[in-house]
């Protein structure tokens, strides 16, 4: 059945728009090989932690690709977002998530967390794009995926016409945990879809920081410098 409707809807790259061939799923083979990668895992020094530095610990900052204005990153998170494409997030996680496992990060982390929308966006959008990359990372990582600690309390408006210290001050007191003792020791990895100022990031950070965790961590999809 699904080969008879793909005859009618052929399913296209999200990136070059090029036929899918069998067994790829939202981008060719040509377009995941030409992502622009950072290989945060591997560097010593990772890119994007001159955001957190002096802000908060972490203890690794991954990042999967370099968003770029018009590149394939802010294509993938365009239509993970608003294409009502959650299956996107998960490919990424599964394929990032094996590639860290490959370099020994197959016991680096307890729990995932991913960023919460607020219920009413949730509502609008059907599913948190976040919460679909940190399953695919679960999944390759087999580690547990908690979806109901870390929640979000207030709405905020869209923050891409915000300063910097106005996203700051915009994002506190959004973000609550409704159990403290949840990840008591536990190594936490927050995953998000994008990392643009840290801002969101670090107000989660610093609620989850309340739970006494061993070390927090951060994974997202896309990194803009
Ligand atoms: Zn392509």
């Amino acid at each position: 059945m699904a080969d008879f409707v793909s005859l009618f809807y052929p399913k296209l790259c999200l990136g070059c728009e090029c036929l899918l061939p069998k067994g790829s799923d939202y981008l060719c083979p040509k377009c995941h090989y030409n992502l622009p990668k950072t290989n945060s895992h591997k560097l010593e020094v990772p890119p994007f932690r001159e955001k957190f530095d002096g802000v908060i610990e972490l203890r690794h900052i991954l990042v999967y690709a370099d968003f770029f204005k018009r590149g394939l990153i802010q294509k993938v998170l365009h239509h993970l977002k608003y294409g009502n494409q959650p299956g996107i997030g998960e490919m990424i996680g599964r394929r990032y998530g094996r590639e860290l496992f490959e370099c020994g990060f197959s016991d680096v982390f307890d729990v995932i967390v991913p960023v919460p929308l607020h219920p009413k966006r949730l509502k609008e959008r059907g599913y948190n794009q976040s919460e679909h990359f940190g399953l695919g990372l679960s999944q390759a990582l087999n580690l547990s995926i908690n979806l109901d600690t870390l929640i979000k309390v207030k709405h905020v408006d869209s923050q891409t016409r915000r300063s910097k210290l106005s996203r700051i001050k915009n994002v506190e007191g959004v973000f609550e945990v409704s159990d403290k003792g949840r990840f008591r020791n536990q190594r936490i990895l927050l995953v998000d879809d994008l990392l643009t100022t840290g801002s969101t990031l670090v107000a989660c950070l610093e609620v989850l920081q309340q739970c006494e965790p061993r070390s927090l961590s951060i994974a997202t999809i896309g990194g803009a410098k």
